[in-house]
C-alpha cells in the first residue's frame, strides 16, 4: 500500500519490483539543496502505531492529535476511513512539523510513510492468508522506488539494500504491528464493492486502528468484555499494553467483518457487525 502521495503528481514510481536484498543508491541529509522540499504539497498517510506514538510522543490524546493534526479521507478501494497528516494552509501546503533549517521536528517519531520514502511497499498480505499451510513465502512485501523530480537523494553515492534501509528507519517494528491493519484493508479491497461494511462497521474501524484512547475506554469501561471470550491473561495483556490492545483490536474487527481470527464473537455481534451486500 503506498502511504505517500505528491500532490503535484511529480512522482515517478520506478516500475521495478524490489525485494529485501535488491540494492538502490540513496542519501538524505541536510547538506542536499532538496532538504525539505519533500515535507511539502504532500499526503502523507499515517498508520496506526504512527497514531499511537506521535499522540504518546506529544503527551496528547489520541482523540487530541486526531482533531489537531489529521485529516480523514475515504479510501475508496476499500471503502474504509484513512487518516492523513493536516498540511498547513501556508503557500507551500508543508507538513506541520518541518522548519526550514532544522528539517522535522518529530524526527524520532516521525511517520512510517517518512521513513519508508524513497521506498514505497506493497503487501498482499490477504494472499498469505489464503496460502496458509501451503508451501509458498510467508512473507510475500514488495518494495518499489519512489523518485521525485525535485529529490537528489538519488545522485548521492550512498548504496543500501531494501533491508538496510527498513533497519535504518525503523520500519520492522512498525510494519509488525501494523500487519493486522494492512491485512483488514486488503481483504476489504479483495472482496466485491457489493458486498459492504455498516457504517457502525466503519466507524468501529476507525475506533479501533485511529483513536486508541477510546477503543481502550470502549472495552474497558462498557460491556465489551462480557460479550466476547477471552482468557484473563489476555484482558491483562491489553490492559497494560497499547501495542497489545491495537494488535487485539485488529482482530476482533477481522473476526466481526470477516468471521475470520482468533477473537470468539457471539452471533449477534458477528452479524451485526459483518459485511453484507
Ligand atoms: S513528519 Fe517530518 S519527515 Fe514527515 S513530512 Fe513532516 S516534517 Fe517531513
Ligand atoms: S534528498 Fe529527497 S528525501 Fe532528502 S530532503 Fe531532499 S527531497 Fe527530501
Amino acid at each position: 500500500m503506498e502511504n505517500r502521495e505528491n500532490s503535484a503528481a511529480t512522482a515517478e514510481i520506478i516500475p521495478e519490483q524490489m525485494g529485501y536484498n535488491t540494492r538502490f543508491q540513496f542519501q538524505c541529509h541536510k547538506g542536499v539543496k532538496c532538504f525539505t522540499k519533500c515535507c511539502r504539497g504532500i499526503d502523507i498517510m499515517l498508520t496506526p502505531y504512527d497514531i499511537l506514538t506521535m499522540r504518546r510522543e506529544m503527551g496528547i490524546t489520541s482523540e487530541e492529535f486526531l482533531a489537531i493534526y489529521t485529516d480523514i479521507h475515504l479510501l475508496e478501494k476499500a471503502d474504509l476511513p484513512i487518516v492523513t497528516l493536516k498540511k498547513l494552509d501556508d503557500e507551500q501546503k508543508s507538513c506541520p512539523f518541518v522548519k526550514d533549517v532544522d528539517g522535522c521536528q518529530i524526527y524520532p517519531f516521525r511517520p512510517s510513510a517518512c521513513r519508508y520514502y524513497p521506498l514505497g511497499m506493497g503487501s498482499l498480505s490477504y494472499a498469505s492468508e489464503l496460502n496458509k499451510g501451503k508451501e509458498t513465502s510467508s512473507d510475500d512485501a514488495f518494495f518499489f522506488t519512489v523518485k521525485e523530480s525535485h529529490c537528489l537523494g538519488f545522485e548521492e553515492k550512498k548504496e543500501w539494500t531494501v533491508a538496510q534501509w527498513r533497519e535504518d528507519q525503523g520500519v520492522n517494528i512498525r510494519d509488525e504491528v501494523n500487519a493486522g491493519w494492512t491485512d483488514l484493508i486488503v481483504r476489504k479491497k479483495t472482496i466485491p464493492m457489493s458486498i459492504k461494511l455498516s457504517e457502525q462497521s466503519k466507524q468501529m474501524f476507525f475506533l479501533v486502528c485511529y483513536n486508541i484512547d477510546k477503543f481502550r475506554q470502549f472495552v474497558f469501561e462498557s460491556s465489551f468484555l462480557k460479550r466476547f471470550t477471552f482468557d484473563k491473561d489476555k484482558i491483562e495483556e491489553i490492559r497494560k499494553d497499547d501495542i497489545k490492545l491495537l494488535q487485539f483490536g485488529f482482530e476482533w474487527l477481522k473476526s466481526i467483518f470477516f468471521q475470520d481470527g482468533e477473537v470468539k464473537v457471539k452471533q449477534q455481534d458477528s452479524v451485526a457487525g459483518g459485511v453484507s451486500e
